[in-house]
């Protein structure tokens, strides 16, 4: 199997690249790392070329994971040397300007840290995910994105669970999927999308991506959510995955 979606020191994760290849390759598993880019480390291009070369000098892919509505773009030179972008949600920007971060909400569900009361109400989910879908769009468009991370991995979908609202918006992200060619990404961690969508994604030839999202050395090289949602969707072909 294929990990896409891997953290390590240079942005918030725990282990070197060289310890994380060196778990992944005892395992016999592909190995592609997506530092985050513009925070948590990797925020000038001297940093960001710096971790360019240590990638380089390992048998991984190279990958970087950008915010959802991020603004800034890389030099030719850095991003031609990239193998594949995943873009995810970690924040919401409000019409009135305010900015929501979800780091509380991923602390408190990846790592039980804190506490986290869902704020939002269903009509309010609702019209922040609706928002979210023209953001991806125009994130889509401006720069090709290989990969599209944890998209259900929100505090709106929580309180939308089981609300017909959630087939159509996954259909209409979906449609942007196929448009710009873009992965739907399992993701381990957050343990999404479900069987539904990614059932959908390969009825429409989507291609699917497997990431753990990992941080830690225990979720290095693990894949439960991802391997059953693979068997219950009855793909054991290669060809429904991207590769880089
Ligand atoms: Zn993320
Ligand atoms: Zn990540």
């Amino acid at each position: 199997m294929l990990d896409l979606h891997t953290h390590t020191q240079a942005s918030d994760g725990e282990l070197t690249a060289k310890d994380l290849w060196t778990r992944y390759s005892e395992k016999n598993m592909g190995l592609g790392i997506s530092d985050h880019l513009f925070r948590d480390g990797l925020s000038t291009e001297h940093g960001i070329c710096a971790y360019l070369s240590q990638l380089e000098s390992l048998p991984v892919y190279r990958g970087y994971e950008i915010d959802l509505g991020h603004s800034r773009i890389l030099p030719d030179n850095l991003e031609d040397r990239f193998q594949y972008r995943i873009l995810s949600v970690h924040s919401i920007r409000f019409p009135d300007g305010t900015v929501y971060s979800l780091e509380p909400y991923f602390a408190y569900r990846a790592d039980a840290i804190g506490s986290f009361r869902n704020p939002f109400s269903k009509d309010t989910a609702k019209r922040v995910l609706e928002r979210l879908l023209a953001v991806y769009e125009t994130d889509m468009r401006r720069r090709h994105i290989e990969i599209l991370g944890h998209c259900t991995a929100t505090p709106f979908h929580d309180v939308l669970t089981s609300d017909s609202f959630l087939e159509g918006w996954e259909n209409a992200l979906l449609s942007l999927c196929e448009k710009y060619q873009t992965a739907l990404e399992i993701s381990e961690l957050w343990q999404g999308p479900g069987l539904r969508m990614v059932q959908k994604a390969v009825r429409r030839s989507i291609k699917l991506s497997c990431g753990s999202d990992c941080h830690h050395a225990e979720t290095a090289a693990k894949f439960c959510y991802v391997t059953e949602i693979i068997q219950q969707a009855g793909l054991n072909c290669e060809e429904y995955f991207f590769k880089p």
